[in-house]
């Protein structure tokens, strides 16, 4: 791997106790270029500028998929991965669908420990904060044709971010619009997947809410995630979250969840779940919490769900079981409870910069 390091760290220039999310990037970056049927060497350098010129393919035809992952400074002052073996195998996924090339483990897990080391100091330790990683893989063959693209160009940058959301969101059940449909790519991290939802949100913001419910693109009958969070709801008792399909990005979040929450022995079911339901259910009192689950909030409560112009209130309980299984989480990540699923990898701390 060729490292180059910056003559000049903007790390005490940045205020860590006001991290605007995805604002401000860590110092170095990892980059590596896949020319002619090959992955070329991995090479860490400083945050930067782009090199290509305007006929970058990935901006015309939107061959580019990407990821989102956070490491922890745990309470014993090391550095720790969530689940990352997940958002290899995931980008990896979204390659395939998008005919990118797949990329080795060991530059996606050999670069982003070695380009955690170099940036250390980036990962901050207060309560709440992390280092948001961002790897992402795009067509970077400088023609205009649309068929796919020749060379390729796989980089993590980071950035150290604090809590996503102030507080609870209001989110609006979509009845004409669709994020993803049978047979798409709805279940990758393709980046046209939000340049088409940007349009949608923005009218349901202008309705007075913070986000849509996206909801299944024949009948819109359906719930299926909400912005870029998986669903849980929490109806008489009971966890609800949709099956995964082609629709659905299979969120690691969402995955850990499932599987704290099992382990709780609190019961849980992932079916299709109708509008019908939940709005019945809210009517009724029997809407218990509702909340969505991704890496950047963790966990988002939702106080209120809007659906055909009226609007149902949600409880938002602080001792509630959104917050316990963040908390049950979080202990994990910061090493205050045993990782007994083996779900954190430390970075060796002999290595540390
Ligand atoms: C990234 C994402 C999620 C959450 O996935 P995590 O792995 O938990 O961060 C859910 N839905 C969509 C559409 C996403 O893009």
């Amino acid at each position: 791997m060729k490292i180059e390091l910056t003559q000049q760290s903007r790390r005490s220039s940045i205020d860590f106790s006001n991290l605007p999310f995805g604002k401000h990037m860590s110092d170095h970056m990892l980059v590596c270029h896949f020319k002619d049927g090959q992955w070329l060497e991995p090479e860490i350098r400083p945050y930067g500028q782009l090199e290509f010129s305007y006929g970058l393919h990935a901006l015309h035809y939107g061959q580019s998929a990407f990821e989102g992952m956070k490491a922890y400074r745990k309470d014993d002052g090391a550095i720790s991965m969530f689940r990352p073996l997940d958002n290899f195998a995931r980008l990896n996924k979204s390659a395939e669908r998008l005919m990118m090339p797949q990329i080795p483990e060991e530059i996606f897990m050999g670069g982003l420990k070695k380009l955690l080391e170099i940036d250390a100091d980036w990962v901050p330790n207060a309560e709440d904060h992390s280092l948001y990683i961002r790897p992402f893989l795009f067509a970077s063959s400088e023609f205009i044709a649309a068929r796919q693209s020749d060379d390729y160009t796989f980089c993590i940058i980071t950035c150290p971010v604090g809590p996503y959301y102030s507080g609870s969101v209001k989110v609006k059940i979509e009845q004409e619009y669709t994020r993803a449909t049978g047979g798409g790519i709805g279940y990758t991290k393709a980046a046209g997947n939000y340049g088409g939802s940007f349009y949608p949100t923005a009218q349901a913001i202008k309705e007075g809410y913070n986000q849509v419910i996206w909801t299944d693109h024949k009948e819109h009958k359906y719930i299926e995630e909400s912005g870029t969070m998986n669903l849980m709801l929490l109806i008489d008792g009971t966890f609800l979250t949709p099956p995964l399909t082609d629709r659905i990005l299979a969120g690691v979040t969402r995955r850990s969840i499932i599987q704290l929450v099992k382990d709780q022995g609190w019961p849980i079911e992932e079916r299709a779940i109708s509008v019908e339901e939940i709005v019945s259910a809210a009517r009724e009192g029997r809407l218990q919490e509702a909340f969505g689950m991704g890496t950047a909030a963790v966990v988002s409560q939702i106080d209120t769900i809007g659906y055909n112009g009226e609007n149902f209130s949600i409880p938002v309980l602080a001792d509630g079981k959104a917050m316990e299984i963040k908390r049950l989480l979080n202990d994990i990540r910061l090493g205050r409870s045993e990782d007994s699923y083996g779900w954190m990898i430390d970075l060796p701390v002999g290595e540390i910069a």
